[in-house]
């Protein structure tokens, strides 16, 4: 009875063996079965893919509104209440676990479903920039509210289609009993490169297995370029007024020590790489001419091809800063805003993004949204090509990086991480501009949206069920990170800048 008992366990086990087996080949699970029936699978991956893509088109009414609610709200880094509030409540209707606060930022939140690996991360932003209000819609500069901030960034879009990204993961997971977590980020003050960096030094990304990004674009593409690394930085100098006719040597002045201040960083120049960018903007030179000013401030950017490259000229215009106050007789006072690195994208993620945009491609325009976008190309003097309609070839990284700096950057350092561009607004417009604006809170930059949403979820599903995908994004990032180790280029003990 008993050898009995066990072999018709044995056989059970057997057979509810190859029931598993062949239930979990639909899904990826087994990477050998993966390979062996590769046809199968696909088809069956396609089939995930298609309920996610399906699913982002049964939002698309509730994630076009919240969209259109945070371009309205239009808030600025650090002050995204109502923006994230939004999002966070969208997400914990829909079944997400979410939690604000994240790195001590009170707008930032992370979203989660599912539970054990792997974990697949999504990043979303909402902040806006400041005096460049727009009207949608419209091929006119025309604010909304004059000086006020808009969208220009098109980041009311970025949150929503990774927010939506995540959703269609999840009612996938669901529907097919699939294993895992999927995390989305409500990340605040990119603008500012100062969300992401709080939160990855409070280790808000440590879970993940693999991140994806994107962002609103002129183009459909994935490209491998990285970005710059920054150091953000105010310097205040603090002297004696005086009468500047009266008794102008009693005085010591503070933008005197700025002005020598900029004189040595343009000095500088000649002596640091070409890599290296330094932009600067005086924010308080004093208040009337004939008064000497006891009190200056600067702003500053360091840039350039790495973390290396920035803290090596950081430290040489810390001593310029030293020599300005020395010559004017002042004091000085550092203070590094913030500081990210460069991106580093992994080919394996990058990869996976690409082939689903070549099968899902990006957003299809009507003729009259082609119209709008040619008719604000003419007004703002750019070539009146209307809106990308293709895939842009994914080409190997260019060896020089220019064109600013991203905290996505710093979450790259830590996990695995790559990012989509899809167009929302026509080709070769200005970014950071009110056209941009315009676009992002029509219907061009809401089509836009939907493409990301569809293509960030299929990638996540590649990621969540295929191991080898995992396994392979995490030894390219072994490999390019050997002998790394991450650190923050926020100091210790430094608070979030937050209004209280
Ligand atoms: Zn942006």
């Amino acid at each position: 009875m008993r050898n009995n008992r066990i072999r018709s366990k044995g056989v059970l086990i057997f057979v509810s063996m190859l029931v598993l087996l062949f239930t979990m080949d639909g899904i990826c699970e087994n990477a050998d079965l993966q390979i062996k029936k590769s046809k199968k699978i696909s088809y069956k991956v396609q089939e995930l893919k298609k309920s996610a893509v399906n699913r982002v088109e049964e939002l698309s009414g509730v994630l076009s509104e919240t969209a259109k609610s945070i371009w309205n709200y239009a808030e600025l880094a650090l002050e995204e209440y109502k923006s994230s509030q939004q999002l966070g409540e969208l997400m914990k209707k829909e079944g997400f676990q979410v939690e604000f606060g994240a790195g001590g930022l009170p707008t930032a939140f992370v979203a989660t479903y599912g539970t054990g690996k792997p974990v697949i991360g999504i990043l979303g932003e909402f902040d806006a920039l400041p005096g460049i209000s727009q009207k949608a819609g419209s091929t006119k500069q025309e604010a909304v509210k004059e000086h006020a901030p808009g969208h220009g960034c098109g980041h009311n879009l970025l949150g929503v289609a990774g927010a939506g990204a995540a959703l269609a993961v999840k009612s996938v997971m669901e529907k097919y009993g699939i294993a895992g977590t999927v995390k989305f980020f409500g990340c605040p003050a990119e603008e500012t490169v100062e969300g992401k960096t709080y939160m990855a030094k409070a280790g808000v990304f440590s879970s993940l297995d693999v991140c994806l990004d994107w962002h609103p674009s002129d183009e459909n593409e994935v490209n491998l370029n990285s970005s710059q690394a920054l150091n953000s930085f105010e310097v205040v100098f603090r002297g004696k007024t005086a009468h500047a006719a009266w008794d102008p040597w009693n005085g010591r002045s503070a933008l005197d020590a700025i002005e020598l201040l900029d004189t040595g960083i343009n000095f500088l120049r000649e002596h640091i790489p070409t890599t290296v960018r330094i932009h600067y903007v005086i924010n308080d030179g004093g208040g009337a001419p004939n008064v000497v000013p006891a009190y200056a401030k600067a702003w500053y950017f360091v840039r350039g091809k790495d973390r290396q490259e920035v803290e090596s000229t950081y430290a040489r215009i810390l001593k310029i800063v030293q020599g300005a106050a020395l010559m004017t007789e002042t004091t000085s006072e550092v203070r590094l805003k913030t500081g990210v690195y460069n991106y580093l994208k992994n080919r394996v993620v990058a990869d996976t993004l690409y082939s689903n945009l070549q099968s899902i491609k990006g957003p299809v325009f009507t003729e009259e949204e082609n119209d709008f976008a040619r008719r604000l190309q003419k007004e703002l003097g750019v070539k009146d090509t209307g809106l990308a309609d293709t895939v842009k070839l994914m080409k190997e990284p260019l060896p020089f990086v220019s064109g600013g700096s991203t905290d996505v950057a710093d979450v790259s350092w830590l996990v695995p991480t790559a990012s989509l561009n899809i167009a929302c607004y026509p080709l070769d417009i200005p970014g950071h501009h009110w056209g941009v604006v315009s676009c992002t809170g029509s219907s061009i930059g809401m089509k836009g949206m939907l493409s990301a949403s569809k293509v960030l979820s299929a990638t996540a599903l590649d990621m969540l069920t295929n191991p080898k995908l995992i396994e392979k994004a995490q030894k390219e990032f072994k490999e390019k990170t050997e002998g790394f180790t991450y650190k923050s280029a926020i100091p210790d003990g430094q608070e979030p800048p937050v209004k209280k």
